[in-house]
This record gives C-alpha cells, sequence and structure tokens, in this order.
C-alpha cells in the first residue's frame, strides 16, 4: 500500500518530459487520458487542426531566430530510445530569439505513423495529414531554472513543429540522426551522436509559421505551450520515413515478442475559443518571394499574349490560304500585324 501511495505521489514528478510520456501507446487509449490526468480534458490542448480559413494575422509575429543552433557548444549529443519516440537532448547554449522570452533548447524528438498509413504528424493543415513531425523543446529560461520548473506555468514551455512530408530525395541533415536509429532499437537504449548543425533540421523559411497557445501532446499535458508550427515542411525521403517507421520498439530487449515503436502521435483537439495567429499575411504564397511572383506574373502574361497571337497568325493563314485558292488578290501589311483581304 505505501508503494502504491509512493508512486501515485511522484507520478507527476517522474513525467517531467514533454511529448514523452505515453501512457497508452498509439492512438489507442487517448480519450482515457483526462479520468488520470485531467489536463488532459483541458480547453487549450495540443495538437490541432489549423484550418487557415480561421486564422489571423498579426504583423508582430517576428521571425523565430535559433541561436547556437548552427554550433552547438556541446559534447556529442545523445540519442535516446525512451519507448514512446526518440529523443536528442540539446546542449543550454542553444536557445531562441524572436519569442516573447528567451527560450533555452532542451530536447528534440519525432512524431510518427505506421506503415501504409499516410498520418504520424500531431498537428494538420486544413485537414491535411503528414507522414511525421519533429519538435524541438525549449523552456523559458528568462524565469525558470530548469524544464522541471517550467513545465506546467502557461509561458514555461515553447515548441517549435515541423512538419515532414515524404519524397525521393534523402534530406541529409535527418541521417545525422536517422543512420544511428538502429543503435537505439530497443527502449531505454541510448547512442552517441557527433554534433552537427541543427538548424538544417528546420525548414528555410522560419519567418511563416502559426502561433497559439496549447500542451503537452501527450500526459500530463500541461498547458504551458506556446507552439510554433512553421507553414513550410521539411522532405525526408521515403526510405527515412520506412526506417523510422521499422527501426524502433516501444519495448526493451527482456520482453518477448518485441512491440514496434508507432503511430506515437495524439489526435487534433478542439480548438475552443483559441485563436491561432500566422506571422505572414493570409493568403500570400508563402513558398515564393514578391519578385518571383511578379515574375511568374509577368511570364504567364506574355505566355498567354504569345498563345494569342499565335493562334491569331494560324487562323489567318489558313483563310488566307483559302481565298488564294479561289485566286483573290491579297495585301498583307505585316509592320501593323494587322491582314487586310481586299
Ligand atoms: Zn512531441
Amino acid at each position: 500500500m505505501f508503494f502504491l501511495v509512493l508512486i501515485l505521489f511522484l507520478l507527476p514528478f517522474i513525467a517531467v518530459n514533454v511529448c514523452l510520456f505515453y501512457l497508452f501507446p498509439g492512438p489507442h487509449g487517448q480519450e482515457h487520458w483526462a479520468s488520470v490526468y485531467p489536463n488532459c480534458g483541458g480547453t487549450a490542448q495540443s495538437p490541432i487542426n489549423i484550418e487557415t480559413r480561421h486564422v489571423k494575422y498579426d504583423s508582430l509575429l517576428r521571425p523565430v531566430e535559433p541561436e547556437k543552433y548552427g554550433n552547438p557548444e556541446s559534447d556529442p549529443f545523445t540519442l535516446l530510445n525512451n519507448g514512446h519516440t526518440v529523443e536528442m537532448a540539446l546542449p543550454i547554449s542553444m536557445w531562441l530569439q524572436g519569442l516573447p522570452a528567451r527560450y533555452t533548447a532542451v530536447q528534440l524528438h519525432l512524431h510518427w505513423g505506421s506503415e501504409g498509413y499516410p498520418g504520424g504528424s500531431e498537428h494538420l493543415l486544413d485537414g491535411e495529414v503528414f507522414p511525421a513531425e519533429m519538435h524541438v523543446v525549449h523552456y523559458n529560461s528568462e524565469k525558470y531554472s530548469n524544464i522541471s520548473a517550467a513545465k506546467d506555468k502557461p509561458d514555461g514551455l515553447a515548441v517549435l513543429g515541423i512538419l515532414l512530408e515524404a519524397g525521393d530525395t534523402v534530406n541529409a541533415a535527418y541521417e545525422h540522426i536517422f543512420r544511428y536509429l538502429g543503435n537505439v532499437k530497443y527502449a531505454g537504449e541510448k547512442v552517441v551522436v557527433p554534433p552537427f548543425d541543427v538548424r538544417t533540421l528546420l525548414p528555410p523559411r522560419l519567418d511563416h509559421y502559426y502561433r497559439y497557445n496549447g500542451s503537452l501532446t501527450t500526459p500530463p499535458c500541461y498547458q504551458s505551450v506556446l507552439w510554433t508550427v512553421f507553414k513550410q515542411q521539411v522532405q525526408i525521403s521515403w526510405t527515412q520515413l520506412d526506417k523510422l517507421q521499422r527501426a524502433l520498439f516501444s519495448t526493451d530487449t527482456e520482453k518477448y515478442p518485441a512491440i514496434p515503436l508507432v503511430d506515437n502521435f495524439r489526435a487534433p483537439q478542439p480548438l475552443n475559443h483559441r485563436t491561432v495567429y500566422a506571422s505572414f499575411p493570409l493568403g500570400s504564397t508563402s513558398a515564393y518571394s514578391t519578385g518571383e511572383i511578379i515574375a511568374i506574373v509577368f511570364g504567364l502574361l506574355f505566355g498567354t499574349f504569345g498563345l494569342i497571337m499565335a493562334s491569331f497568325f494560324i487562323v489567318r493563314r489558313l483563310q488566307l490560304k483559302k481565298k488564294k485558292k479561289k485566286g483573290q488578290k491579297i495585301i498583307v501589311c505585316t509592320c501593323c500585324l494587322y491582314f487586310f483581304v481586299v
């Protein structure tokens, strides 16, 4: 009895990691989280489906500026299979600028689906799911001494959400992590990863993102996260996605049979009365700069004009041929591109 009481008392302290504590593996059982962790039934939960037609543009949202991401002052990183995700610890030298406070990096981890299923991301964009999503977790180091102190405070955490899509090209940056997945197949296994430029895991454009107040996506679901979900996705290869979906187990080496570590994403939660903000004007084409848009518009205009002129000449030429056959005299005024048939 004493141990039961002790465990119940310690549970909230054990579950200190962000997005890491999957009491119920996979999407099944998520509906029961709130009965054990009341915050999971709160009104500001994550993830969400970002409906762009309801998003509000906020011109004051500055670009996210990762500091020391490119040159982390650290010994090698440590990659861990914690049974719920694969997590890489980040050095405290890495932090974010451009947010309401200074947020220091703690760790990054991934969410993904399973073979043959298109989903795996936690956030959705206009109902669209993506095969995977990476989260880079930070805590408010201006106000709190560490993540344990910050994790349940309304302004405690900031997480970057990067939606991953699959394509033909291998993403070299993600290989810095994926090449070591085979070394952390079972829960509890760790491997040392040489330090690399973590900025390369993020999308090129850090000025276009969605921002809202939400929660951890795993129990205890504290509503303490300032979310930044980038509009631009990052592509990994089909082979890399396949490796992520197949390489890991949620069970340790002792357990038989081993249970694949898949579908570690939470279903989208109700937005309720929250507002999702965008750092860019709504309706803008984020993938193109203003110059590129002007070039495209002029290209289309000239292309259309060219097609019209070509069609005009062809039609007129056919008409002239017909009339020439009938013995009519033809005067062609080519300098002004008009044809007169006499
Ligand atoms: Zn997460």
